[in-house]
């Protein structure tokens, strides 16, 4: 905990204008904004601990995040029928920087068109021209500024530092087969080929707690409170007006004079929502709690990316398996890092990759390829023990929807979580589709060099029909769940456009769930630009 003293009021309880529920990628913008003026009490609560595990801050540390249960939720879905019943694993974090200090690190923002879709869907003020100056704000590019990128923001973003000769024959490889070279995926357009940006910054991860609390932390009107769960929203009549939270045992309350804000992220905050009252009637009266607002929407429209890898055996010992399973070069490798900040361990959860269309009638590019300089069964578990890289494709607009629901009214307990995915023919057709263009590019000249075989799936497999097959048994999420407390005016969407819980006073959400439905990229840098916006409108109704 940090911030200077708590007032308790007579009755134990603190007091503060806001209160802030989650510090991942969105709470922690807010925090640093809303108390920048220092004329607003903030405090923050944080289920997870501070961010001192020291594989946070090492982008490949990633991969040993994923089961790492003291800053990880690891939530698992109910068994997925389009996967054959398969359950898939969840990663969340849980820590100080929430997802962003165990993601991937990659930063993508989608298209243009996401926004104005959003847009189109009546949410004024959300359209790319209007998102766009929030992005710059929150950016510090290393390339420096254009019309499309800030560098004065605190949010570091950054060229790769380890140049692999495969990420580099992957690009050309691309190029082989008619998709162009694309040196700015956050430029004018997003189609092509090309190295990724990641959050970091001189080899080490810039989650927002990096970027954004650190430099708050001094500030005495900003109270931060890590292992502190939330588990219910008070309310006066439709008023939100107090948070109760668990810390250390004891059961504590936070009173908000002006607002609270729900930043738990896509999963936990409509648990949240629903433990407290909000949320569809009969779902609650089935767990015994009381209805604050009959609100059908909250868990509803969840979406996800899913992503399905192409493993291949490599001709040469240059792949991360190479290095990792070799005593020496993996210690060199380590040595490297820790020296010069270099080397390997700077790699994150994606090198290169391309943005294509499978379908020449669409506007817009539908599959995104992560491409990957070494290989492994399950993301979080250990390397191959060949030479092998892999590379994976992700359907950028799924149409299946999912659901949350409270299992309980323990809040201590994990939700039911069903995204369905495959659930709809355009989906299945595309991950099939983007299945088939991205063997062509694998198989291309300039990746030959490099390639012995096909590992997964393997040549055998070539039919539509076994291509589908192997999607359902292989397919896993690409950890980017959306749109359960969904931005819009229709009877099931949850917030209003300025983030306002529609039929509730005094509350906010502000995180991915938000997000009208799920934007053609990676979802870290458009939560942060949600949380940016979201800072402007809440000092601006402060006024
Ligand atoms: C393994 C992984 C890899 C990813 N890779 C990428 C990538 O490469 N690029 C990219 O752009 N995106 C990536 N993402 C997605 C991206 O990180 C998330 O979309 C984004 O961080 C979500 O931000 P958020 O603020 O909505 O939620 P989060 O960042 O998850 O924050 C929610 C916070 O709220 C806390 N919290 C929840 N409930 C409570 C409660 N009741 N009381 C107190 N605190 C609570 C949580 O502990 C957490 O800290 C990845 C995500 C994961 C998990």
């Amino acid at each position: 905990m940090y911030g200077g003293p708590l007032m308790h009021s007579d009755d134990g309880a603190t007091d503060f204008d806001y209160v802030i529920v989650g510090a991942g990628s969105a709470g922690c913008v807010l925090a640093n904004c809303l108390s920048a003026n220092g004329k607003h009490s903030v405090l923050l609560l944080e289920a997870g601990p501070k961010d001192s595990n020291l594989w946070i801050h090492v982008p490949l540390g990633y991969g040993r995040l994923f089961k790492e249960k003291t800053v990880n939720w690891m939530y698992q879905t109910e068994p997925e029928p389009g996967l054959g019943g398969r359950q898939v694993f969840q990663p969340r974090g849980k820590v100080l920087g929430g997802s962003s200090s165990i993601n991937g690190l990659l930063y993508v923002r989608g298209q243009h068109e996401d926004y104005d879709r959003w847009r189109q869907r009546g949410n004024l003020g959300w359209g790319y021209d209007d998102v766009l100056p929030y992005f710059k704000k929150a950016e510090n590019q290393q390339r420096g500024a254009d019309a499309f990128h800030g560098a004065d923001g605190p949010l570091p973003v950054s060229d790769l530092i380890y140049a692999d000769p495969l990420s580099a024959a992957f690009i050309s490889a691309a190029g082989e087969t008619g998709i162009p070279l694309n040196p700015d995926f956050n430029g004018a357009s997003q189609e092509g080929a090309g190295f990724f940006q990641t959050t970091t910054r001189g080899g080490r991860r810039a989650s927002t707690a990096v970027a954004y609390l650190r430099p708050a932390t001094g500030r005495k009107n900003l109270h931060v409170e890590t292992s502190a769960l939330a588990q219910r929203i008070l309310f006066d009549g439709r008023r939100a007006s107090a948070v109760e939270y668990r810390r250390g045992g004891a059961l504590r309350t936070a009173r908000a004079r002006k607002e609270i804000l729900i930043s738990g992220g896509a999963y936990n905050s409509p648990q949240l929502l629903q433990l407290s009252g909000v949320g569809p009637a009969d779902l609650l009266r089935t767990h015994g709690i009381g209805v604050v607002l009959d609100a059908p929407g909250v868990g509803q429209d969840l979406q996800d990316h899913m992503q399905v890898r192409v493993v291949m055996r490599c001709a040469k010992p240059i792949t991360l398996n190479d290095i990792v399973n070799h005593p020496v070069r993996r210690i060199l490798a380590g040595a490297q890092y820790a020296a010069f900040r270099k080397g390997p361990l700077t790699i994150a959860a994606g090198t290169s990759g391309a943005f294509f269309k499978t379908n020449a009638r669409l506007a817009t590019p539908d599959i995104q390829i992560h491409f990957l300089p070494f290989s492994t069964d399950k993301m979080g578990e250990k390397l191959h023990r060949f030479s092998g890289f892999s590379a994976s494709v992700c359907q950028l607009r799924p149409e299946s929807r999912g659901s949350l629901r409270i299992r309980s009214a323990d809040p201590a307990a994990p939700p039911e979580i069903r995204i369905n995915y495959l659930a709809s023919e355009v989906d299945r057709t595309a991950n099939v589709e983007g299945l088939k263009i991205l063997r062509k590019i694998l198989q291309a000249p300039a990746l030959r060099p490099y390639v012995v075989e096909e590992v997964e799936p393997g040549t055998k497999v070539s039919t539509d029909e076994a291509l589908l097959n192997f999607c359902r048994q292989r397919g896993s999420t690409v950890y980017h769940p959306t749109s359960t407390c969904r931005m819009g005016n229709d009877p099931l969407a949850v917030v209003d456009q300025r983030l306002r819980l529609r039929g509730i006073e005094g509350l906010r959400v502000v995180d991915a769930s938000v997000m009208p439905d799920l934007v053609s990229g990676n979802t870290n840098a458009p939560v942060i630009m949600i949380a940016e916006k979201a800072s402007d409108m809440i000092l601006e109704d402060a006024r």
